[in-house]
């Protein structure tokens, strides 16, 4: 039996773990604190490539609408969209229950440190780091600065109060002067997480004052707030993922959306094929998990371009046009998104010609 340390009990750790150990390896997994605490997260799960399908535990609803505000407010219904609330403290508490039973021990209050990688690579065949960002092996392999050069920066509330209004819905907010958006998404009537992010170079001062200023404008500042937290969302991948016999995985590989930050979703897919690669020989890990991502980065690098170049009045035009033609529909078939198609979509949405748009989607 191989043995294989998985390195980090988020949502990409405990993934890697438990299809490790499905797949007969010895596995240990070291977490630096308690499973399930200290999470940093809104806990939406947007399977963005409609691969992984419904989460079996910790579902709190299945979304039923996107709320969208820019100049108006737009709702889009995501009934054809794998998009969930996650209670993400219940849902990996669970996942490290199920992954136990598979066979993998788990450590916790277990930090790995950079210096101890050293050892580790010798004692174990593999090493899977799925330690967030920045990860354990960038410290060790030098470049932890990769991900805050590449990466969303945000700030969150949780917060208490009457949030029965959009009930089962995920209402998100653009702020351009700011290159970034607000996000409202509750987690029950009474309790939503509330956040800012920003894609560009933002002070963290900066964001909480402008989590401030939208909570004044939403109308909920007199609400309780719960809990405060944020963090890095990384968006870029580094120039490896693979070192020695070591996998980076979720956002030690920098897989988080560079549309909106969310990264539930890739920690899985990548936690999946670093075991699946492992299986076949692992150095071709990171062009295969390329393979299966390109698309989708592709696609959403271009709608960041998209947003880049455009005003919140273009930007309001252009959401109001995708809500008219039914053209948000195209996420629920991400098979769809091709090189060709992208290639359509580039021409047709940087022209900013709204009937190209509609004749070529
Ligand atoms: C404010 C905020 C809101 C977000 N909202 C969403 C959202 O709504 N939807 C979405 O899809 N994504 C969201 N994201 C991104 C999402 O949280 C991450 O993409 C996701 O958690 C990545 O999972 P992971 O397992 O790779 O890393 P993590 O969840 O960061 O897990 C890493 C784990 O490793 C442990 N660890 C770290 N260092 C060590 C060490 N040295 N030794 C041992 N253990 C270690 C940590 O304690 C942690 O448990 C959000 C991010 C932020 C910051």
């Amino acid at each position: 039996m191989a043995k294989v340390l998985v390195i980090g009990a988020g949502p990409a750790g405990l993934f890697a773990a438990a299809e490790a150990a499905k797949n007969g390896f010895d596995v240990t997994l070291y977490e630096k604190g308690k499973i399930g605490e200290n999470i940093r997260c809104a806990e939406g799960f947007f399977d963005t490539l409609k691969v992984l399908g419904k989460p079996q535990f910790g579902i709190l609803y299945k979304v039923e609408q996107l709320i969208v505000k820019a100049v108006s407010t737009y709702k889009f219904s995501t009934d054809k969209l794998n998009l969930w609330m996650l209670d993400r403290a219940s849902w990996q508490r669970k996942l490290a229950e199920e992954a136990v039973s598979s066979g993998v021990k788990i450590s916790e209050n277990s930090q790995v440190r950079p210096e101890d990688l050293g050892k580790l690579k010798n004692g174990y065949d593999f090493i899977i780091d799925a330690s967030g960002a920045p990860s354990v092996t960038s410290r060790a392999y030098g470049f932890s600065d990769h991900y805050k050069k590449n990466s969303g920066k945000t700030v969150q509330y949780t917060m208490e109060g009457d949030f029965s209004h959009i009930a089962n819905c995920l209402k998100v907010g653009l702020l351009p002067d700011f290159w970034g958006y607000y996000w409202i998404f509750p987690k029950t009537k009474n309790i939503a997480n509330v956040g800012v992010g920003n894609f560009y170079s933002a002070r963290k001062d900066r964001l909480w004052n402008r989590l401030d200023r939208v909570i004044k404008e939403e109308g909920i500042s007199g609400y309780k707030v719960l809990k405060k937290t944020g963090g890095i969302c990384p968006t870029a991948v580094p120039d490896a993922l693979v070192f020695d016999n070591i996998l980076l995985v979720g956002d030690a590989a920098g897989l988080t959306s560079p549309l909106h930050g969310g990264g539930i979703d890739m920690a899985i897919v990548s936690a999946k094929e670093a075991v699946k690669s492992i299986l076949s020989g692992w150095t071709d890990y990171e062009k295969n998990l390329r393979a299966i991502i390109a698309n989708k980065l592709k696609f959403e690098g271009l709608l960041v371009r998209v947003l880049c170049e455009r005003n919140l009045a273009e930007i309001d035009k252009l959401i109001s046009s995708l809500k008219k033609y039914n053209l948000h529909r195209l996420l629920a078939n991400p098979k769809l998104l091709n090189n060709f198609s992208i290639q359509l979509l580039e021409r047709a949405l940087m022209k900013r010609e709204q009937l190209a748009t509609k004749k070529v989607l």
